[in-house]
């Protein structure tokens, strides 16, 4: 477990480990592009690169709790783990219903290989297309977090993810609600946050609550062109991966393939204001990855490279920050 800085105090339920950090193709023991992300008991798988079953397996992740899997976009090394990956969890046996995000095209490629298996499923699968432009738009929600589209600019239509957890109801004390014999509804609102007015006396909700901690974010962008504007859409972001998948030597191999370089994604975590970034996505051609850091953390300094194996807690907002 790995802990961005001492100023941010270790959290266990919204944290992000990486399956998966390398380009398109295979190399120096890089696996391509996936992620596990944990808010509490919800986890969501990002991309599915091949071989991410045995990612997971060999990190001691089960694939059975996952519910939702997110696909930014039809390259291979995004989705090629996918049928593998449906295929062993359905031989195991899985209950649970399963959605998978994607732009469209996804369903297309996977029903036909999972028809020629010429078994069912165990479980029921549901694909959901993502926009892949416009403003981002909430694509799913519960009563903790929200996930959100996040239209990106590659070679072909692609998404990124917003992963944001919804502000907790504050705590009531209970001694409080015997001494002012508070109804239901008074006890609602000052979870909600309102003051009360008892009688011809206002109560602030801080004498009859605690705060609950601020919510936190996550922002997958995976694979794009470097997109300044797209810091105006990451402002406040917690965590923000983003893809690096050359240093600036190779800018123009970037441009011409559509991708980005690891100073232009810290480019984009400073001017997002981000708390940290995770670099990943890195091209077979380097096998010493530290120039992507020295770049990177030239322009952002709170820059880490993505590990597989290596789970990276999203960063607590700190009070004082948010008291400003
Ligand atoms: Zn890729
Ligand atoms: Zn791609």
């Amino acid at each position: 477990m790995k802990s961005w800085t001492n100023e941010f105090m270790a959290e266990t339920d919204f944290s992000v480990t990486v399956l998966g950090c390398g380009g398109a193709l295979y190399a120096h023991h890089r696996h391509p592009s996936a992620q596990l992300l944990q808010i509490e008991h919800h986890k969501f798988l990002i991309d599915c690169g091949e071989g991410t079953q045995f990612q997971l397996h060999d990190f001691g992740l089960s694939p059975f709790a996952i519910r939702e899997i997110f696909i930014t976009h039809l390259h291979g090394d995004h989705y090629f783990g996918l049928v593998g990956l449906l295929s062993s969890m359905s031989l195991q046996g899985r209950n649970k219903p399963l959605t998978v995000f994607s732009p469209k095209g996804l369903k297309a490629v996977i029903l036909p290989q999972l028809d020629a298996l010429q078994r069912d499923l165990s479980f029921s699968l549901r694909f959901v297309e993502v926009p892949t432009e416009g403003a981002s738009r909430c694509i799913f929600e519960t009563d903790e977090l929200s996930v959100w589209n996040l239209p990106l600019k590659h070679r072909i239509p692609v998404s990124g993810y917003i992963f944001r957890e919804k502000q907790r109801e504050r705590k009531m004390l209970k001694e409080k609600i015997q001494e002012y014999g508070l109804s239901i509804e008074q006890i609602k609102a000052v979870k909600r946050g309102e003051d009360l007015i008892i009688g011809e006396e206002k109560i602030g909700v801080e004498e009859l609550s605690l705060p609950t901690p601020p919510p936190r974010s996550f922002a997958y962008c995976s694979d794009t062109l470097y997109l300044p504007h797209l810091a105006k859409a990451l402002e406040g972001i917690h965590l923000i991966y983003h893809e690096s998948t050359f240093t600036t030597e190779r800018e123009d191999k970037a441009l011409r393939s559509m991708h980005s370089t690891a100073a232009q994604a810290a480019a984009i975590a400073r001017d997002a204001g981000a708390q940290a970034l995770l670099l990943g996505h890195f091209s077979g051609r380097y096998a010493d990855l530290t120039p992507f850091l020295e770049e990177a953390r030239a322009v952002f300094p709170r820059t880490y490279l993505a590990e597989e194996g290596k789970r990276y807690e999203v960063p607590k907002v700190r009070q004082n920050t948010m008291d400003s």
